[in-house]
């Protein structure tokens, strides 16, 4: 799992967002503990097998999108490839296995993997933010309303304005959303994806993106081989003609 607390901080590329607390320098020193960030924030996501696999809180469209996948190409492989592999050639259901494996494996992949959950402050990174927050708001009066809480930092020459999440108390780094459905800041977030059953954002991406791509490829060659059994089963059995009427 990316998300231990005894995992050093590889890289620190939004220095300006990194609180005291999370400095990579400190973490290598402290002491090994076994509490993962992901048991004291779990959002709403469930966790399985020690926290190696992740999903969303509704996984039923999940189990739809595997027993759909099944069943068609269960169905393909029962029906269609017996006649196609004696008439045409071996290599249809081969290819179509390889294929389904393929389907199958980035789809658990994607499911199953953290989309780039950004942890959630601890209660001290997120005081000393606040107290960060306060003192460049200047004092607050009664009937005083805080502006929106934003931070700009600039990024290769850019200035970027980085939104405060109130629920995960960090200030988002730029192209991460917060997930309703999970509870969650997710790095480079696409979208929540019921079909999937997880988020997909920067972590499990390419999964995704391949998972869609071999589906694609799957599903055509389905219907391709369904249509060249019909039509080869028409050419070796046509139809009685009828008689000529009397
Ligand atoms: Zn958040
Ligand atoms: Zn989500």
């Amino acid at each position: 799992m990316h998300l231990g607390v005894d995992e050093p901080v590889r890289e620190c590329q939004y220095s300006q967002v990194c609180t005291r607390n999370s400095s990579p320098m400190e973490t290598p020193h402290k002491k090994r503990v076994h509490t993962r960030k992901w048991q004291v924030f779990p959002g709403r996501n469930k966790f399985y097998c020690d926290g190696r696999i992740m999903m969303a809180k509704q996984t039923g469209v999940f189990y739809l999108t595997m027993v759909l996948i099944m069943v068609t190409s269960g169905l393909f492989f029962a029906f269609d490839c017996p006649y196609l592999a004696s008439n045409l050639t071996p290599a249809i259901p081969a290819i179509g296995g390889v294929l389904f494996f393929f389907v199958m494996g980035m789809l658990l992949r994607a499911s199953f993997s953290d989309p780039g959950v950004l942890p959630r402050a601890t209660p001290d990174e997120a005081a000393d933010l606040e107290r960060q927050i306060d003192a460049s708001n200047g004092p607050s009066g009664p009937g005083y309303r805080p502006p929106p809480r934003t931070r700009e930092v600039v990024i290769n020459g850019q200035t970027v304005k980085l939104k405060y999440c109130f629920t995960c108390k960090i200030f988002r780094p730029p192209r991460a959303s917060h997930c309703s459905l999970c509870d969650n800041c997710v790095e480079r977030f696409d979208h929540h994806c019921p079909w999937v059953g997880n988020c997909v954002g920067r972590r499990n991406y390419r999964f995704f993106y391949l998972f869609i791509l071999s589906l694609s490829f799957l599903t055509v060659f389905i219907f391709a081989f369904v249509i060249t059994h019909v039509i080869l089963r028409e050419y070796a059995h046509p139809p009685p003609i009828p008689p000529p009427p009397q």
